[in-house]
């Protein structure tokens, strides 16, 4: 046996214990989250462990939320912030928590979840990637009835342990039985500052929703300030095949309905690759109403002149319409990635493999849709063809999971009609997500020869090491260390 404190209090146990172990000798509800410390900091510890004597842990709050009004709320720990967040599902994920609700609400109980996100901010605005979503079983659950829901310690700890070893904010989220737009009861005010305090202990970011049909309630941890943050507006998105959607609207919104889907005039889409096929796809974009461009290529044009190819491109746009508003890049080695982060979908029609690397990494890192437009070379008679492959993050397979045959990569094939036909491929796929057409398909050949089109599905390989369960897949930004 040794000794170990827990909480400041002496106490023995065996050298092989546990956190539940921990919690029988300290007389501690098998709800709360336990830490050990270490250099300075906390480190939540969950399942077996070996401790040695000295050792130091805490135990936290459980996380308990409850809908009990009985007591005015005079919490001096809230505020507000000039600031909008946007909680980001891919589609598999929000049905698999709003099935879940669906299923405590209807035994008249609150439904809970966990969510491990990623992120991008600014000064105004908050992205949250939702990346691994937990949903407790029952025996997960250590009370849940109409007016609370409490977490077993072991299940909170799993997910904690599993955000801080992929640097994830936790997204704590319940409901209020039959509420459609509810709004933070006291106890979820004061349990989750308690929350935010013993997860800040641990190294991570911590934020809570509670979710109601009609309308959600917002709020994040704000450690400096020791208070809890609700921000000026708030909605939940949902990235499906039919692009991203706005699924709940925040109660603070003046209105809670769904604002009208994304219209042409209100994305701003990132066309990389700006020979042949890439060019025709700007034109037809401005033509289509699209208003907000990024430009990336480092080539030039074939021209005598020898004119930056992203030039060339903005110069053409600009020409199109003059309330066109194109950025271009022609440094894009060093900088692709920080202006692709803020577009709503990409094109990608270059052949530079690093360039397409980049991509693909920011599409998955931030969930933004990305579409791609090439030609390739027959392997059975060296005809051209094109291909535009549609890439959703979270939902069709990424660029390594697709299965891609190692003859399509031929490029060169490029010819003015065929580039035609691919680029308006390629922007239709846009249209229909945009318009909410019912898109079933994300692979699509074009045979120039025959005139034909082929549509296929391509689902996700969960399995994959860029988009599945180990992969960067709404990771976001890398999280900045903290000292
Ligand atoms: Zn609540
Ligand atoms: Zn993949």
């Amino acid at each position: 046996m040794v000794t170990i404190y827990v909480d400041g209090r002496p106490v023995q146990v065996p050298e092989r214990t546990s956190a539940a172990e921990i919690r029988r000798v300290t007389h501690s509800d098998q709800s709360r989250p336990i830490a050990k410390a270490s250099g300075g900091k906390n480190v939540i510890v969950h399942g077996e462990i070996d401790v040695s004597e000295g050792d130091r842990f805490t135990v936290g709050r459980p996380f308990t939320k409850g809908m009990q009004k009985f007591r005015v709320l005079s919490s001096k720990k809230q505020r507000k912030a000039d600031r909008s967040v946007r909680l980001i599902f891919s589609q598999p994920l929000f049905e698999l928590m709003r099935k879940a609700f669906e299923a405590s609400e209807s035994l008249s109980r609150e439904g809970y979840a966990v969510a491990r996100c990623g992120s991008r901010s600014d000064r105004k605005n908050r992205d949250y990637f939702v990346r691994g979503l937990h949903i407790p079983a029952k025996e997960d659950l250590f009370e849940q009835s109409s007016i609370t829901v409490t977490p077993r310690a072991e299940f909170i700890e799993a997910v904690l342990a599993e955000a801080a070893l992929k640097g994830d904010l936790v997204v704590e989220v319940h409901t209020h039985v039959g509420s459609r737009e509810p709004n933070f009861s006291w106890i979820d005010i004061e349990n989750g500052l308690e929350n935010g305090r013993f997860l800040r202990s641990c190294g991570l970011r911590f934020a809570m929703a509670v979710v109601g049909e009609a309308g959600f309630s917002f709020c994040d941890y704000d450690g400096d300030h020791d208070s809890l943050v609700m921000p000026e507006s708030a909605r939940i998105s949902v990235l499906g095949r039919n692009g991203m959607k706005d699924a709940v609207m925040h109660r603070s919104a003046s209105s809670c309905e769904i604002t009208s889907a994304a219209c042409p005039g209100s994305i701003r889409v990132a066309v990389v690759g700006l020979d042949g096929i890439g060019l025709e796809i700007c034109s037809m974009l401005a033509r289509q109403g699209v208003r907000n461009f990024l430009l990336l290529d480092d080539g030039v044009t074939g021209m005598e002149t020898g004119k930056r190819r992203a030039k060339a491109a903005q110069k053409m746009l600009r020409k199109i319409s003059a309330d066109i508003d194109a950025f271009n890049v022609s440094d894009v080695a060093r900088s692709a990635r920080s202006y692709l982060k803020d577009c709503d979908v990409i094109f990608y029609c270059g052949s530079d493999e690093a360039l397409k690397a980049a991509v693909a990494d920011v599409s998955l890192k931030y969930l933004i849709p990305c579409i791609e437009a090439r030609t390739a070379i027959k392997a059975e008679n060296g005809g051209p063809y094109g291909l535009v492959r549609v890439l959703l993050p979270g939902i069709t397979g990424c660029s390594s999971c697709s299965g891609e045959a190692a003859t399509d990569r031929d490029t060169g094939a490029s010819s003015v009609p065929v580039n035609e036909a691919v680029a308006s491929i390629a922007v239709q796929e846009l249209m229909d997500m945009l318009s909410g057409a019912d898109r079933a398909f994300d692979l699509v050949e074009y045979d120039p020869e025959a005139q034909s089109v082929e549509r296929r599905r391509r689902d996700r390989d969960r399995a994959c090491p860029m988009c599945g369960e180990g992969g960067v897949l709404g990771a976001g930004d890398e999280r900045r260390a903290r000292r």
